[in-house]
């Protein structure tokens, strides 16, 4: 009797919740996802040791990431490569090497994501060792279809999260639905469990009369879509009756650099960036520069609370943006807090800031709702 091949486990790194899509597409080419352990305080303490020291944080702990997955028993591990003014570019080269002198020799293989559904076609392509276009095609798709669910899933766990009723139970029924959503294994099964998955979410408890403050998250998309890099940023302010809106997400992302432009509705992040950015900046300097100037731009123009501004230490391109921002005072009314994420990045003070500013931010949303009634009266 023959033995069944077997499958090479496949581990990319973590991003919050993007396990979920690239799980997907690999299991449908028929490799097996190996998805290593979610990012903890020993990758970060991993990925640290074996870093240059003044490297930004998502680079330390994606080589977290990586190292965690090859002892964990993974046959490849796959980099999401880009080119760009910034750091990003050299990442690739960069983890590979530290790994070879590490005396890890697992296989290493990049994602070129800027290459669109080329790049992803070529990358199952090689993975897999087969030259199914259809099979790719329906990967991509279901892949693609994940990431937008997942976000929808996320906007909802905002919503609920800070109306909820008793703490937690927002984030109790958003674990059972992602894991709906990560058991679907075709499109039919997906639409089915998308639904569930937002009647899940749907059953929480919330207080409609709590007093609500809306916070936009703008910054480095790494470190606005990853909790553990975050600190939990999202949930912290969540217990504080704040609702937050990532401007930057996967699906965004795609919208902008994967998906064909006759399949896209409406303005990308990335048109409204060039739009809203050009009185204070005119061209793309790398990151996500560009896109956090226009997003405070954007937060202010839908009147939002306040916007929190999340980089990595050294990331260059957001030291840039984080300076253009006192120039937009003058346009822009909107409070700002801008956060920046290292290994040293303390909870206790980044708790006191986060609270101080919701207490800024309530106080001036009281005087505003008071101006407004009194100018009404006066009428
Ligand atoms: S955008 Fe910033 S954090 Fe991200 S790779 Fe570039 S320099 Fe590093």
């Amino acid at each position: 009797m023959t033995e069944p091949k077997k499958k090479i486990k496949v581990a990319f790194p973590h991003m919050g919740i993007i396990y979920i899509a690239w799980a997907a597409a690999l299991r449908k080419v028929g490799c097996e996802a190996f998805i290593p352990p979610y990012t903890s305080k020993k990758t970060l303490s991993l990925g640290t040791k074996y870093s240059p020291e003044a490297i930004c944080l998502p680079y330390k702990l994606i080589l977290g990431n990586f190292i965690e997955a090859i002892e964990g028993g993974a046959d490849y591990v796959a980099m999401i490569s880009s080119p760009g003014c910034c750091r990003l570019g050299e990442y690739g080269n960069c983890i590979k090497n530290a790994l070879d002198d590490m005396g890890y020799h697992a296989n290493y293989i990049e994602l070129t994501l800027y290459d669109g559904i080329k790049g992803m076609y070529d990358f199952l392509k090689k993975i897999s060792g087969k030259n199914d276009p259809v099979l790719f095609l329906r990967a991509i798709l279901i892949a693609i279809r994940k990431v937008f669910i997942c976000d929808e899933l996320e906007r909802k766990l905002a919503y609920y999260s800070a109306r909820e009723v008793r703490q937690g139970e927002a984030e109790k029924h958003f674990l059972k639905a992602l894991k709906m959503i990560d058991e679907a294994n075709t499109t039919k099964k997906l639409l089915k469990a998308q639904k569930q998955a937002i009647a899940e979410i749907a059953k929480t408890e919330i207080d409609p009369k709590r007093e609500i403050l809306h916070v936009d998250i703008t910054g480095e998309i790494y470190l606005v879509c990853d909790s553990f890099s975050n600190q939990n940023l999202a949930k912290e302010l969540a217990k504080m009756g704040v609702e937050t809106r990532k401007s930057l997400t996967v699906s965004g992302f795609l919208k902008d650099a994967i998906i064909p432009k006759i399949f896209r509705k409406g303005e990308t992040h990335l048109q409204r960036a060039f739009r809203l950015a050009k009185p204070y900046l005119s061209r793309d300097i790398g990151g996500d520069a560009l896109e956090c100037v226009s997003d405070v731009a954007y937060a202010n123009e839908r009147g939002i609370d306040g916007i929190i501004h999340i980089s990595p230490f050294t990331c260059m391109p957001e030291i840039m943006s984080q300076n253009i921002f006192p120039a937009m005072r003058e346009n822009c009314d909107i409070p700002i807090l801008p956060l920046i994420m290292d290994e040293q990045t303390g909870k206790a003070g980044y708790l006191t800031r986060l609270e101080a500013f919701v207490d800024l931010m309530r106080r001036r949303k009281r005087k505003n709702q008071l101006s407004q009634k009194q100018a009404e009266t006066v009428k």
